[in-house]
């Protein structure tokens, strides 16, 4: 997929206030700092279209931005930030939750993890979480130019077997990516066009 536009359309915490404009949406999310701002400038070739974290924990908002007129990049709030006040992990839980729950247009979330970290429980029961409610989605491994090749596959075959071991009949579909070098830019953006034709 050539990115021909990639715009800022609005934030919001209200899944009612979302675009209600009927395109496609594909949702990124995962643990602050994994890597998720850059990885969507990355993706969009836009060097500041999402804020790279200074303060990971800030952006606690759904932001959508509209891709070449015909699908939506929704950037999630990052969560299992420690510094988050148990009220606001309360209310970002509830509106992350509408969002999953309500949000028709949804057509698959990616799930971000850093390459190079064991599995953590918070990712793992998002995902039970994604599961038990139909909701699809693929893992995004990131950060993959920090490890040697034999490292990456090691860590992603241990990570889909823990997951295939705890809960899952099947590993989810996945993708290994560093926004640093490039990688696997193609490859999340032939699988979103792919999905886009069906
Ligand atoms: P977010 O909080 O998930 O949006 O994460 P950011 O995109 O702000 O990145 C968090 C930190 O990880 C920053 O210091 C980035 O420079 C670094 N980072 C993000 N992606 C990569 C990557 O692919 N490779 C490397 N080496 N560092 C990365």
């Amino acid at each position: 997929m050539k990115i021909k536009s990639a715009n800022f359309v609005m934030s919001n915490s209200e899944v009612s206030k979302c675009p209600n404009e009927y395109l496609p949406e594909y949702a990124f999310i995962g643990r602050s700092n994994v890597g998720k701002s850059s990885l969507i400038n990355m993706l969009t070739e836009r060097k500041h279209l999402a804020k790279t974290s200074g303060r990971p924990g800030k952006t606690q908002l759904i932001n959508h931005f509209k891709i070449n007129d015909n699908w939506f990049l929704v950037d999630l709030p990052g969560y299992g930030y420690a510094r988050v006040s148990k009220k606001s992990k309360k209310t970002f839980q509830k509106y992350i939750t509408n969002y999953f729950e309500q949000r028709e247009q949804l057509v698959c979330s990616f799930v971000l993890v850093d390459i190079r970290h064991e599995p953590q429980p918070i990712d793992m029961e998002f995902m039970q979480w994604l599961g038990e409610n139909g909701i699809p989605f693929c893992i995004i491994f990131t950060k993959a130019d920090k490890l040697k090749p034999a490292v990456i596959m090691k860590n992603v075959h241990g990570y889909l077997q823990k997951m295939t071991e705890d809960i899952w009949e099947e590993a989810p579909d996945y993708f290994v990516t560093s926004s640093s070098k490039a990688i696997g830019r193609d490859e999340v953006l032939s699988f979103i066009d792919s999905v886009n034709e069906e």
